[in-house]
């Protein structure tokens, strides 16, 4: 009888005849893979966070991986890291045959509180792998100040976090110059930018960048330019085990275009998330996500904490039959199956604060294309699910 509504999805790519535009100059050239395109695209990615190197990858879980063995993590070690957070981060870990130790979030956000780090510390602690969760940064200046005062490494998983900006020294400077010793960043479609898959790992120190790009390429001694361009015969070398983690030229072409497009991207996204909390703030228990003063979110996704007395799943149906689609709070990696078995984690803090934040938070659509009237019908929609949840004496009262 009604006039069915066009779904609102969750998210959203921001794609077009630029990149289609960019994948044809790549494919027509003949060089598609660890050509001009990855190096252009490594050169550009560096300039705009700032970082000494970058170098790219396959996705952010394999950059994760490279990340944890240049600073020397391998059997036995331990890693401090979130478990709520996607289960990449700690899965990359465990490639290293190491154990992730899991410390609870902050009160009223979804990173990693640095007070808990200091008491996880064992003398078995090889890096600390924070998570710049849902684009929001985690309190660097904390955790790199720990990471010193212990001679530990600080790795960023900054999957999220492309265009997120944190206060360094009185200066705003982009996640990723990096802060911590290694950043690395995820162009899946879910996050801000995409190359289909995709990931880039940065650094200051050029020995880290060296490996690298030794292991992304089979540890292969030689790469494929320099072969290339020699007039003398060169044959190559394989001085230790490596992987294929290597980017292709068609995905690093679509990524220099995604790049170009960041700072609108980002800037629409702020305007979205503002208006969100806006229209949320004070509403009916809701509790709208808050930037610290140091730091300021791309708005990869915006997660709502529920009122006590909401039912998530209720909530979200209510909301898929209203057109609007949502997801779950982030998830806790110790919670699933990969992680049942003993000794396949440590516990270095209780998790409650990460258990009830993935049980008592959405998230909502957010994406670029996103019109002022769709995130109205999206908050509107929600204030209504959770005022007619509310139980009769909280309504009286
Ligand atoms: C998406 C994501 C990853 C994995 O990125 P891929 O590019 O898909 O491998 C890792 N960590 C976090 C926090 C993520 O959100």
């Amino acid at each position: 009888m009604s006039i069915p509504l066009r779904q609102v999805p969750v998210a959203k790519p921001v794609l077009d005849e630029r990149e289609v535009e960019a994948v044809r100059r790549v494919i027509l050239s003949g060089w598609v893979t660890q050509g001009p395109e990855v190096a252009a695209f490594e050169k550009e990615f560096a300039s705009m966070v700032g970082a000494p190197h970058a170098c790219a990858v396959s996705n952010c879980t394999t950059a994760l991986h490279l990340a944890l063995m240049a600073v020397g993590v391998g059997p036995g070690d331990e890693v401090i890291t979130a478990s709520h957070s996607f289960i990449a981060t700690a899965n990359a870990i465990r490639y290293c045959g190491a154990v992730p130790v899991f410390v609870d979030v902050e009160a009223g956000g979804f990173n990693i509180d640095p007070a808990l780090i200091e008491p996880a510390i064992s003398p078995r602690t090889k890096a600390i792998l924070c998570v710049h969760q849902l684009g929001m940064p985690c309190d660097l200046s904390k955790i790199v100040e720990i990471g010193k005062r212990h001679g530990i490494p600080v790795i960023e998983d900054a999957a999220c976090a492309i265009g997120s900006e944190i206060l360094w020294n009185g200066t705003w400077e982009k996640i990723g110059k990096p802060h911590g010793d290694i950043a690395c960043f995820s162009f899946h479609p879910r996050k801000v930018v995409t190359t289909g898959d995709g990931g880039m790992l940065t650094t200051r120190n050029p020995e880290y960048d060296a490996k690298f790009r030794l292991w992304r390429q089979h540890s292969m001694s030689v790469t494929d330019a320099v072969r290339h361009g020699s007039r003398d015969v060169i044959f190559e070398t394989y001085p230790e085990v490596g992987f294929n983690y290597r980017m292709t030229d068609l995905q690093a072409a679509v990524g220099r275009e995604q790049l170009k497009r960041l700072p609108e991207i980002v800037a629409r996204r702020r305007q979205l998330a503002e208006a969100y909390s806006r229209h949320l703030s004070g509403t009916a228990g809701l509790i709208a996500p808050l930037e610290p003063h140091w730091g300021r979110s791309n708005w990869q996704s915006y997660c709502v904490g529920l009122p006590h007395w909401s039912d998530q799943r209720a909530t979200m149906q209510a909301l898929l039959d209203a057109g609007v689609s949502t997801r779950r709070g982030v998830m806790n990696i110790h919670l699933e199956g990969a992680y049942a078995q003993s000794g396949s984690f440590r516990a270095g803090s209780s998790l409650q604060r990460s258990i009830d934040a993935q049980f008592g938070s959405l998230i909502l659509p957010l994406f670029t294309q996103m019109t002022d009237d769709d995130l109205s019908r999206v908050a509107d929609s929600l204030i209504a699910v959770v005022v007619d949840e509310q139980p009769r004496q909280a309504q009286v009262g």
